[in-house]
């Protein structure tokens, strides 16, 4: 799931901007959020997934001319601290926290809003205010496109109208209903979700966001969205069309100027208290519509005069990909050491890499300095390069050569971390595919022998 909106209040602070934690308050919050504007979830994709984006265009199309003088675009710092005050007698306006000085915040909302009343998509979950209608909708858009959805969303709830018909269903029927959609996994959580919902919040989505974000396959992002959709809570949302317009419109840099808790805060600081559903729909719209990943466009963009990014003619640039480190290479020694009756050495908590699984030793060097304990290292002369193989793990590169010898640990216990397996207990253990190339090059290595090459 994309980072998630935890919000920057906590429950007393929303309860004291206004809680509209019931059902009378939510009609009452999207009452005033204007005509069909009371539940509109936006599409809620990583780029290029749930939502996808229009057709693209070639490159990024000009931006509309600023009606003042440039100012010089500069990348946000990544200091979450607002400015310093301004000096006594200053013009100039004060940041909100998170944001940079004299950001044009109302003048952002206003063309934001605008915009998404002009542009939205007309889609079946804008046209309810039904906590459980939402509460679906979101879960089906979870890594799934709005075009894979909207066959099966109206289907679902015509199935199951509210969590008790869902809870009170078999699996099997509703894994049937979901079919198309994939992640299955998602509609067994909702089901279990919506029994309890049924034991413990009488039927309906809790309002608390952290009671909420425990149900299971909710989490914060996706209760932010139903919260701040349903019932008006001040909770920004930050999915992957979120994070993109973000980076975009602030040049943010990684890695801290993109980390979660740095898009939250911007999110937040960007959330129009009066309207925290329609905002969040409305940010994650222009990701989905206009500031899509390759080619945003910028001229179609409301936000267009606040964006640094396109103001540098970057637009494209961001999000900017996360430095890679360069591979590491290396030619590690891996030990295939048999002991008379063919058992195999594997020892467990040794080599960094893959410290949880049982390996044979690899060390540095397959020689006798191994570090392997005196009575478990190769009987003299026994030892023989067999051949070698590459493997990658995250960044390194590995060419491990393959050492056979024998071994001749002699009666008692093997010390802590290692074990002796024979070939049929080898299924047994959770093991790396770095074992199963070793095996196959030892194999090699014995055909070879016994064909006499
Ligand atoms: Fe272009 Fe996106 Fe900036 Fe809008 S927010 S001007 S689409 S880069």
């Amino acid at each position: 799931m994309a980072p998630a909106a935890e919000g920057g209040t906590s429950g007393k602070a929303r309860a004291g901007r206004g809680d509209h934690s019931s059902p009378k308050t939510a009609r009452a919050a999207a009452g005033r959020s204007g005509p069909g504007s009371r539940s509109e979830p936006g599409s809620r994709s990583e780029p290029g997934s749930r939502s996808g984006p229009p057709p693209r265009r070639p490159g990024c199309e000009p931006a509309a001319a600023p009606h003042r003088p440039k100012p010089v675009a500069r990348p946000v710092s990544t200091d979450d601290r607002p400015g310093p005050p301004a000096p006594s007698g200053s013009q100039e306006p004060l940041a909100p926290p998170g944001l940079p000085r004299a950001f044009d915040l109302a003048g952002l909302r206003r063309s934001l809003s605008g915009w998404y009343a002009r542009a939205r998509r007309d889609l079946p979950w804008r046209r309810t205010s039904d906590p459980w209608a939402i509460w679906v909708s979101e879960i089906m858009l979870q890594q799934t496109r709005v075009e894979a959805v909207l066959p099966r969303y109206e289907a679902f709830l015509r199935a199951f109208p509210d969590p008790a018909a869902l809870a009170r269903a078999p699996e099997e029927t509703a894994l049937a209903l979901w079919s198309g959609l994939g992640y299955y996994s998602r509609a067994r959580n909702l089901r279990r979700g919506a029994g309890i919902v049924g034991e413990r919040y009488g039927g309906r989505f809790p309002a608390d966001p952290v009671e909420a974000a425990r149900l299971p396959g909710v989490g914060p992002y996706t209760a932010a969205a139903v919260l701040s959709i349903v019932y008006g809570q001040p909770l920004a949302v930050v999915d992957g069309n979120v994070a993109r317009v973000l980076s975009r419109l602030f040049r943010l840099e990684p890695p801290h100027g993109t980390s979660p808790a740095r898009l939250r805060a911007l999110a937040q600081a960007l959330l129009d208290p009066d309207r925290p559903g329609d905002h969040n729909q409305a940010m994650m719209e222009l990701g989905a519509l206009v500031c899509v990943p390759r080619t945003p466009r910028c001229g179609d963009c409301p936000v267009a005069e606040s964006c640094l990014a396109r103001r540098s003619g970057e637009a494209a640039e961001y999000p900017r990909r996360r430095p890679v480190p360069a591979p590491e290479e290396s030619e590690p020694s891996l030990l295939l050491l048999r002991d008379d009756r063919g058992r195999l050495l594997l020892e467990r908590g040794r080599w960094p890499l893959l410290p949880h699984l049982w390996l044979p030793p690899v060390r540095e060097t397959a020689a006798a300095e191994t570090g392997l304990p005196p009575r478990l290292r190769p009987v003299p002369g026994s030892l023989a390069e067999l051949g070698g193989f590459s493997h990658a793990i995250t960044r390194h590169r590995l060419r491990f050569r393959v050492h056979g010898g024998l071994l001749r640990p002699g009666p008692g216990s093997l010390p802590a971390g290692f074990l002796l397996l024979g070939v049929d207990a080898l299924e047994g253990i959770g093991r790396s595919s770095i074992l199963d190339k070793a095996l196959r090059v030892e194999r090699e290595a014995g055909r070879k022998r016994r064909a006499g090459f």
